[in-house]
């Protein structure tokens, strides 16, 4: 029954519905009639987990891709995806108009252009692009990954991501009341060799430029540290850890975080196939805790041409993919099902395990919490 619903949405609930009153519980074992399944008597936590909507706090969305985008979120309860490419100079505009076109139901976060970032007046020019995108509706400001892996100085050294250069602009959207969603660092597999013991060879392979081996990269731990202390020396900046808290294959230290910093929260995009291989008992213990501080996010890639599901190939995928994606996303945080398919099959040949969360705690890592961390309406 569980999977029933998990895959099928209403209609397999209201057929469950049906069943239940055909064999009630209290007969089980001794009722009449054919064999049809009689339902569990516990069920799932949650009666009517399909039924909560979703915000999809991290998706990104290409702004000619709007109606491809609505049609996936009909199709799977999302209610409103934030766009986090929203973009910056020019690229705001677009996004703008999007978020009308759509009654809403596209927002976006804003990004910083970091292609003079070695300059003197980076920094200014940085901060008045962000404070111009917030005055045009961008609710946080996004920073890829590139800072720590990508912005090298004029000698070659990359700059980290506590780069006191930068801090000007984590200052400012703390100031405009902007949570900052940064992605640091990687899978930890990304800085091992590359080779077919790697846990993520598939991926790898697909993307030889995804990893970060060897001497010209820092090692995981000290990008991760880096992050570490942005986030720490910005008390009063809201960041928002994606990808699991960028630390998806050690939960525990993202939940540390979470008590140490009370300006920290994490999102779960594309990550459910890492952390679908923790102990889903701790798992569910741990999110109870801190159920304020999760975000639901997906990482979807939307454009008119391609639809990355989390990573990416396949850009054109079935829909039989398409369906996986969003099932055993949906399976992991509501079902206590074991060992099943998890959303994305290059990140990873291992199965994972459903966590069963209350109907409350969903209710806030779908929806209640990215509401009111972007002060957004509830519907
Ligand atoms: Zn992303």
């Amino acid at each position: 029954m569980v999977m029933a619903r998990a895959e099928n949405g209403r209609l397999a609930v209201l057929a469950a519905s049906i069943l239940a009153v055909a064999h009630p519980v209290g007969c089980r074992g001794s009722c009449p009639g054919p064999t049809a399944p009689v339902p569990e008597a516990e069920g799932p936590a949650c009666g009517r987990a399909q039924e909560i909507y979703k915000i999809d706090a991290h998706a990104h969305i290409r702004q000619d891709a709007t109606a491809r985008a609505l049609s996936l979120m009909d199709a799977w309860g999302i209610r409103t995806a934030i766009n986090v490419s929203g973009g910056s100079n020019e690229n705001v505009e677009l996004s703008t108009e999007v978020e009308g076109e759509t009654g809403g139901r596209i927002r976006f976060f804003c990004n910083i252009d970091f292609d003079d970032w070695d300059t003197d007046v980076f920094a200014e020019t940085a901060v008045a692009s962000l404070e111009r995108c917030a005055r045009m509706g961008g609710l946080g400001l996004k920073i890829f990954k590139g800072l720590g892996l990508g912005l090298a100085y004029k000698d070659g050294t990359l700059a980290p991501v506590d780069d006191p250069v930068f801090d000007p602009i984590f200052e400012k959207a703390g100031e405009l009341g902007m949570p900052v969603l940064i992605h640091s660092g990687d899978p930890k597999a990304f800085f091992e060799p590359p080779d077919r013991d790697n846990e993520r060879y598939d991926e790898l392979s697909e993307h030889p430029s995804w990893s970060f081996h060897g001497d010209d990269y820092p090692s995981w731990e000290q990008v991760y540290k880096q992050f570490e202390n942005r986030v720490g020396h910005h008390p009063k900046t809201t960041f928002i850890g994606a990808h699991f808290g960028n630390n998806p294959e050690d939960p525990e230290r993202v939940f540390k975080m979470i008590e140490d910093y009370p300006n920290f929260y994490a999102d779960t995009a594309a990550r459910v196939p890492e952390i679908g291989r923790f102990d889903p008992v701790r798992m569910k213990e741990l999110m109870t805790v801190h159920q304020d501080r999760i975000l639901f996010g997906t990482d979807l890639g939307i454009s008119v041409k391609y639809l990355a599901l989390g990573s990416g190939p396949p850009y054109k995928p079935t829909k039989k993919q398409i369906q996986r994606f969003f099932t055993a996303t949906y399976r992991y945080f509501e079902t206590d099902d074991r060992q099943f398919d998890h959303p994305t099959p290059i990140q990873g040949r291992w199965k994972i395990d459903g966590i069963d969360l209350d109907c409350d705690v969903l209710e806030k890592i779908y929806h209640a919490n990215v509401e009111r961390l972007l002060r957004l309406e509830g519907p």
